[in-house]
């Protein structure tokens, strides 16, 4: 069942050159209880999308068209008062920098009693209670004790599982990642992931997993949509999209990979397009060794590879 389908969502930024487009056409959905990781190099647009979910978006950016459906409806058209029962609530943002949700003024106890009152309307011991159990679910150890710490006492991968908790105490039904792990080392990073996906499968909560590292996504994932340059390039079942990546860009994303032992590391040449630069027909085309004639042209549909699994390159048209 879809949680959330992102529907032809094209967003442009207000520059000294007038608006250019950011996002082209961008459709993915969402099914609950299941990971979809969005997946490119900085700048293709993907935190941005997230962000529009959320409508927390800068003020230089306009979505020009697109809907965004969630429990049937159109979180786009949806006035901000109702936004604000949603955002948090309903759908919550684990940052980058846990830093930029958590007030370093108060205790962590605080702050997840804060969104227990705001979102659950509990009070008292029945909101302190809750606020244990976020804790635990999140699996810091001495729960209770470290309820009465301020962030600044906790590590990096502990902010984060504070994080994940408030979103657990709201019981939020989509959780969207925005790089988690980027801040943690390898081990951390490790264990924030398994701890995303033991609450998918025990709580049925849905993950938008935004990154930049495949090798992240391999294990945690069930749907992978990789994006390039504002555009959905490539969609498919995460086990499909290892065993048989079909775009060129996906191909050089996975060979891009830190290499095993002894194998070399491969590099994409050249660079993702800037916002100011205009690209005629495929985005990627500039960089892509398979570049052939209708690729700067026009701009290539999605073919179908097999059941659920697309691409948008026009060497599955020769
Ligand atoms: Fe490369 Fe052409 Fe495919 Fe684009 S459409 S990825 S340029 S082969």
């Amino acid at each position: 069942m879809k949680i959330l389908e992102v529907k032809n969502l094209n967003l442009s930024f207000k520059t000294e050159n007038g608006f250019r487009q950011a996002l082209f056409d961008v459709n993915f959905d969402l099914e609950k209880g299941k990971t979809l990781a969005l997946v490119g190099e900085s700048g293709c647009g993907k935190s941005i999308s997230a962000m529009s979910i959320l409508k927390l978006l800068p003020k230089t950016a306009k979505i020009t068209a697109g809907e965004i459906i969630f429990n049937s409806q159109n979180l786009l058209t949806l006035p901000e008062k109702e936004m604000q029962n949603i955002r948090g609530a309903k759908i919550a943002l684990i940052p980058q920098d846990p830093m930029t949700s958590l007030n370093p003024l108060y205790t962590i106890e605080n702050q997840l009693l804060e969104v227990i009152k705001i979102h659950q309307q509990l009070q008292g011991d029945d909101a302190k209670r809750k606020a244990l159990e976020a804790l635990e679910m999140v699996q810091i150890p001495c729960a209770k004790e470290r309820l009465k710490s301020y962030p600044h006492e906790f590590s990096g991968g502990m902010k984060q599982r504070a994080i994940i908790a408030m979103a657990l105490a709201c019981k939020a039904e989509i959780l969207i990642a925005d790089e988690p792990t980027t801040a943690l080392d390898v081990t951390i990073q490790a264990q924030i992931m398994n701890l995303l996906s033991d609450i998918k499968s025990q709580m049925g909560t849905s993950i938008l997993l935004i990154t930049h590292d495949l090798g992240l996504v391999g294990e945690s994932s069930d749907e992978i949509a990789v994006m390039y340059a504002g555009r959905i390039v490539e969609k498919a079942q995460a086990k499909d999209f290892f065993d048989n990546p079909n775009h060129p860009y996906s191909k050089a994303l996975l060979n891009s990979m830190p290499a095993k032992r002894g194998e070399t590391l491969e590099t994409i040449q050249g660079q993702p397009p800037t916002i100011h630069q205009d690209i005629s027909g495929c985005r990627f085309h500039p960089r892509c060794s398979y570049c052939f004639e209708p690729c700067s042209k026009s701009v290539p549909e999605n073919y179908v590879i097999s059941e659920n699994h697309i691409s948008a390159c026009f060497l599955n048209n020769k």
